[in-house]
């Protein structure tokens, strides 16, 4: 395999390689179900029960409000369905119009086959949201609030507590996306209103197919997955033992390197956007400068596709992402930036750049002396040729 230079660590990130140690003994002597009542098993438990203590610490949660699943979508909509199933009389839904699918194609589902109301909340052209407009939506009306604490595709960071708090004095449950904010700023979940907190392993460098849902004690809660009586009746089936294990490395790891994080990741980040918007004409950020993620940066080059930009860069062997959902066989523009109102000439031409602590100086360079060309190449081929950009169009 060539070598790559690995940007897109919000689509999904390397299992560090002590997590992957801690996980080895799981899969191949330590295969023990921890329901069993033999020792074998009960060592098991164990160690699931340590993994918890790690994941609560990191959230500044109490181990028993954890409950994993897998994976970030199941634990959305593990909250989601929990909030409305427990709230019979209430009939509406708060959320942003930036979700992730995992929210935002739910509560579409919901709205169109059981319903609900859905509020949506609009954000500016800086990605954020307008606080006058979540205290007029939320009302005695809402179930659920659900409000992703950072966005994906642009970094920029929702104000959640404040949010959990208006949803609080109304009697709405509060659950919030936090799958991009886990290990890269600090979270208190314990000084908060939030009743519902979704993370997922692989984006921070625990294995795809494990996450875990917070709930907050006293919330009231409707299981998603019913079956056997792990996770304390409120998640059926035998658990995910390596990968509990290697969520548990995982958070002990992003504690330790929370300020690496938010210093050194933060600076590559800010090196990378100040070399290209001096170097190429015609680009633009996208999101706030500062409510954001230290690892995102999603920018716009006008007049250019993503796809093909992409395409350009992974021949170089880097990797990122373009702002468009290349879904059967269309070209739709992000979500995310058209409810930013990013000009059409840029919407199709934005990358998202997202690193992680595996980033290095170097590979920053690469991209800081390859892009260039390559923007400037496709601009003066433009237009670019639309069959060749739907051959590469492949799911993401
Ligand atoms: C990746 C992601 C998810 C989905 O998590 P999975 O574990 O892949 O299901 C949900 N929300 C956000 C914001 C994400 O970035």
């Amino acid at each position: 395999m060539k070598k790559v230079v690995y940007l897109d660590n919000n689509a999904t990130t390397k299992v560090a390689p002590e997590v992957f140690e801690a996980m080895r003994p799981y899969f191949t002597e330590r295969y023990g179900n921890p329901s069993s009542m033999h020792s074998f098993g009960g060592s098991v438990a164990r160690e699931v029960s340590a993994a918890r203590r790690s994941l609560a610490e990191l959230l500044g949660a109490s181990p028993q409000e954890i409950v994993y699943t897998s994976g970030g979508t199941e634990s959305d909509s593990t909250a989601i369905l929990s909030a409305l199933a427990t709230n019979p009389g209430r009939r509406e839904i708060v959320a942003t119009r930036v979700e992730h699918p995992a929210v935002l194609n739910l509560c579409k589902h919901l709205a169109r086959t059981k319903g609900y109301i859905v509020r949506w909340l609009s954000v500016d052209k800086d990605g954020m949201l307008d606080m006058n407009e979540v205290r007029n939506k939320i009302s005695d009306e809402t179930a659920l609030v659900s409000v992703m604490w950072a966005n994906n595709e642009t970094g920029v960071i929702f104000p959640i507590d404040e949010i959990a708090e208006i949803a609080q004095e109304h009697g709405a449950l509060m659950h919030t996306d936090a799958v991009q904010v886990v290990g890269k700023i600090p979270i208190k979940v314990s000084e908060s209103n939030i009743n519902f907190l979704a993370l997922s392993g692989h984006k921070l460098h625990a294995p795809k197919g494990i996450g875990a849902l917070y709930i907050k004690k006293g919330t009231r809660f409707s299981p998603f997955v019913i079956g056997g009586h792990q996770e304390s009746d409120r998640r059926g089936g035998t658990e995910n033992v390596p990968g509990i294990v290697g969520l548990g490395a995982a958070a002990a790891l992003a504690r330790k390197n929370l300020v690496e994080e938010n210093t050194r990741v933060r600076q590559l980040r800010d090196r990378l956007q100040k070399a290209l918007l001096e170097r190429i004409p015609a680009c633009r950020v996208n999101g706030h400068l500062e409510r954001r993620l230290p690892n995102t940066l999603s920018i716009g080059f006008e007049y250019v596709e993503g796809e093909a930009i992409l395409m350009r860069m992974d021949e170089k062997g880097i990797c990122a992402s373009s702002g468009s959902a290349c879904t059967s066989g269309s070209l739709e523009p992000s979500h995310v930036l058209r409810a930013m109102g990013v000009p059409f000439t840029a919407v199709h031409g934005s990358i998202r750049f997202s690193l992680s602590r595996f980033s290095t100086e170097e590979e920053i360079e690469f991209v800081v002396r390859e892009l260039p060309g390559i923007i400037e190449f496709l601009r003066s081929i433009s237009p670019f040729g639309r069959d060749a950009l739907s051959a590469i169009c492949t799911v993401h």
